[in-house]
């Protein structure tokens, strides 16, 4: 991948631009988040999202990207559906369903990226724990992201904390460098070798993004070219930042 092989480092006054923008994307998630009742669609959020967006005069990178050209400014994923869910006005949220919203934000020209898995309503512990498996591969990569750590270092961390767990990971989707483009290089994938990969510098900012399967690390992609499933119909989560890497303790760029 061509994109993979761009890797810019950013100044402080780019890393305070993408700040801004994970602001934003941290206020659309959170939005979103919290219309999760049963009956919603997934239009109402796709709508919700892109009213936060257009307030702060924004838009969102998912829109028209790729081939066919992606539809929306989220991404919906429920359940077995990994990532790259498209809203729709006959999706229902239910009572019991694990929901995954993705959203990037444009702002002055840089991008946020990120993504989070709740539930709607009363939730399984099965459901529950899924959630706090992924979330907690998120934390253990993100705490990775130090200068003198290689990518790989990242990589191992989040599948060896997914893995030990009795969970999958995917290998088909990656975490990737982010800036004025939304996928820059590095690639991150979700499984690697501790000291192997790109040595990570100050001024790196990647969006790392943890996708957790309970049955498979198998996928295969739904007739409408861009929703991903589980192969086995497992139940599956997503957790996403975008982080900068700094001198010191890495800075979460996606949060309020
Ligand atoms: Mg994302
Ligand atoms: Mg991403």
């Amino acid at each position: 991948m061509d994109w993979a092989r761009q890797v810019h480092i950013k100044n402080s006054s780019e890393i305070a631009v993408m700040r801004a923008a994970g602001k934003i994307n941290a206020e659309v998630l959170a939005t979103v988040k919290g219309l999760f009742k049963p009956g919603v669609t997934t239009a109402d959020l796709n709508a919700a999202a892109e009213e936060i967006l257009r307030k702060h005069s924004c838009v969102s990178p998912f829109k028209n990207y790729g081939y066919p050209p992606y539809p929306a400014s989220i991404t919906v994923s429920i359940n077995e559906e990994l990532v790259h869910g498209i809203p729709s006005t006959k999706r229902r949220l239910k009572e019991g369903d694990i929901v995954s919203v993705d959203c990037g934000t444009i702002y002055n020209g840089f991008v946020a990226d990120s993504a989070f898995t709740a539930g709607v309503g009363e939730i399984s512990t099965h459901a529950q724990k899924l959630l706090d498996v992924t979330q907690g591969a998120l934390a253990a990569g993100i705490d990775k992201m130090r200068p003198g750590n290689r990518t790989g270092d990242i990589s191992a961390a989040i599948q060896q904390y997914v893995e030990s767990r009795g969970y999958h990971v995917t290998k088909e989707y990656t975490g990737h460098g982010v800036g004025r483009q939304m996928h820059e290089g590095p690639q991150v994938p979700n499984y690697g070798t501790a000291g192997r990969g790109l040595l990570l510098r100050p001024g790196m900012t990647i969006a790392l993004e943890p996708m957790v399967l309970v049955g498979t690390a198998k996928t295969r992609v739904n007739p409408d070219q861009w929703t991903v499933v589980s192969a086995d119909q497992s139940l599956t989560a997503h957790f996403e930042h975008s982080v900068a890497v700094t001198e010191g303790d890495p800075l979460l760029l996606t949060v309020l």
